[in-house]
């Protein structure tokens, strides 16, 4: 069995109310490596929820009320801590999900960064002086925190996605009460810890890991008291959260699944355009919301850009993701692995040819696939992979690439390689989508303040940068009569 070095009491945990507690019962975290345990983690149920909103409520009063200043240097004391402790997470994050250890590494960075750029950003929260249109009056704006946040978590950025909340909740004066997903608790439980060393207060920031995420749940969407719900997750789960959310009219971010569309049209550097897909396909086996779904190619260069694509998908190297050179490892689980072979199998029934991959190797290791010659009405044409999998489907003019490209339920992140200007700017303005990278397979890590989310489908509000930070600011409007 796989141990975890550093391992602490507390990563078995919850936090809530105050105190590190044990629940009565756990349940296990797999290594989808190995499919073999790596622990058990603190079941949480709904009395622990309504403890959990309680202590929220106290902690709330004194957290709203702490100079912005010292909010921001708790944060970067936090962000330092996750730097000291680095290893260790990017080891836990691998351990628990499957991600090479290099990505996790890379990992502890992006979501080291959204606290960086928050503790920077606490003390800049204000307001502004609006003029009125009557003399003896003057109107003004403060910037105040939302309240007590609700934040759920999937497990395939098992850092990225809490920083990427919490750090502007906590900057901004909330508390959030923070239920991670079952595949990767552990991580969420030694970030708090982080945030305590850090002198993050008691309750300002809880976590609670649960098996039962539907019944955990329930307190909080139906609380008064819950102001806010993040959520990044599927589409499934988002929409039917979104509706709970509604009878106590929270605030609502949603992240949701995306269906990334690539297009390389003949006039790019196609050398380029294919190692921008590979980053962008197979990043942690194709287990991310903005990963490349659908490549499209132009008739013209589709040959070479498919041979080159091959070639760069044959030298990935699949394997053990504890190991420095591993390129691509497990999927996550074996729902996962389902879904993958389902829509390769339907693809391949449907005429499609593997240039390279197609088959599982082992366990939830599946070979890094590119397939040709997809049927419009595939499967993996229609529904998010979350796997190592790149359809190539060839087009003949601009106007039917973007029409491809948009024929989706989901707006999240569209790619275009092109060295036409024009073509360019004519691209990224019809594409709906709520991230375009022209030349550019890897925008989201460009930095903490550039705004991420998507369109139809794909989500509600923004994260990062100040959209992210007024997703937990209120605005009040103060008129004062002379
Ligand atoms: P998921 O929706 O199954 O689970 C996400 C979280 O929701 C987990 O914590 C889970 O426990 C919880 N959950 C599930 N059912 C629930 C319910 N009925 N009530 C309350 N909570 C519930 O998603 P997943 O498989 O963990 O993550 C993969 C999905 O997340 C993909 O669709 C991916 O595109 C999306 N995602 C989106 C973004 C983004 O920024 N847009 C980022 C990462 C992942």
């Amino acid at each position: 069995m796989t141990t975890i070095s550093n391992d602490s009491v507390t990563r078995h945990q919850a936090y809530f109310d105050g105190a590190w507690h044990t629940t009565p019962r756990s349940f296990e975290v797999i290594h989808p490596g190995t499919l073999q345990p790596i622990g058990s983690v603190a079941d949480c149920t709904e009395g622990d929820a309504r403890r959990a909103i309680d202590a929220a409520e106290l902690a709330l009063k004194d957290w709203r009320k702490v100079n912005p200043y010292k909010r921001g240097q708790i944060l970067r004391r936090w962000h330092d801590l996750m730097f000291e402790h680095k290893e260790q997470l990017a080891r836990l994050m691998t351990l628990e999900m499957g991600k090479p250890i290099t990505e996790t590494r890379g990992e502890v960075h992006y979501a080291a960064s959204f606290i960086e750029w928050c503790a920077e950003e606490a003390s800049r929260i204000g307001g502004e002086r609006v003029p009125s249109r009557f003399d003896h009056k003057r109107g003004f704006t403060s910037s105040e925190p939302v309240g007590i946040v609700y934040a759920v978590t999937p497990w395939n950025f098992p850092a990225g996605m809490i920083t990427r909340k919490a750090a502007p909740a906590l900057a901004a004066g909330c508390v959030m009460i923070l239920k991670p997903a079952e595949q990767s608790p552990m991580t969420a439980l030694y970030l708090a810890e982080l945030w305590l060393q850090a002198g993050g207060p008691a309750n300002t920031l809880q976590v609670v890991p649960t098996n039962d995420a539907p019944a955990f749940s329930a307190p909080f969407m139906e609380d008064e008291r819950v102001r806010k719900l993040t959520f990044t997750g599927s589409t499934a789960v988002g929409r039917l959260l979104y509706g709970q959310a509604a009878k106590t009219i929270k605030r609502v971010s949603l992240e949701l699944g995306g269906h990334a569309p690539f297009l390389v049209f003949e006039d790019a550097d196609l050398e380029c355009a294919a190692r921008e897909v590979m980053a962008s396909k197979f990043r942690n086996a194709g287990q991310t919301c903005i990963s490349t779904n659908r490549v499209y190619v132009q008739r013209s260069v589709a040959a070479e850009f498919t041979a080159i694509l091959t070639r760069l998908t044959g030298d990935l190297v699949l394997g053990d993701p504890l190991q420095d050179g591993t390129g691509v490892g497990p999927v996550v689980e074996q729902a996962g692995l389902d879904k993958v072979r389902a829509q390769v199998e339907d693809a391949l029934a449907r005429g499609a040819k593997a240039t390279v991959g197609g088959t599982l190797k082992e366990g939830l290791y599946f070979h890094p696939t590119v397939l040709t010659d997809v049927h419009p009405d595939s499967l993996i044409l229609r529904e998010e992979t979350f796997g190592p999998v790149a359809p190539v489907v060839v087009f003949d003019t601009e106007d039917e690439a973007l029409a491809l490209a948009n024929a989706s339920e989901y707006g999240l992140a569209a790619y275009a390689y092109t060295r036409d200007l024009s073509r360019a700017f004519r691209v990224a303005e019809a594409l709906e989508y709520g991230i375009v990278g022209i030349n550019d397979g890897g925008p989201s890590a460009a930095a903490p303040q550039m705004p991420f989310g998507g369109m139809k489908n794909s989500g509600v509000g923004r994260e990062g940068g100040h959209w992210g930070l007024d997703e937990y600011l209120e605005t009040k409007y103060i008129s004062m009569g002379l």
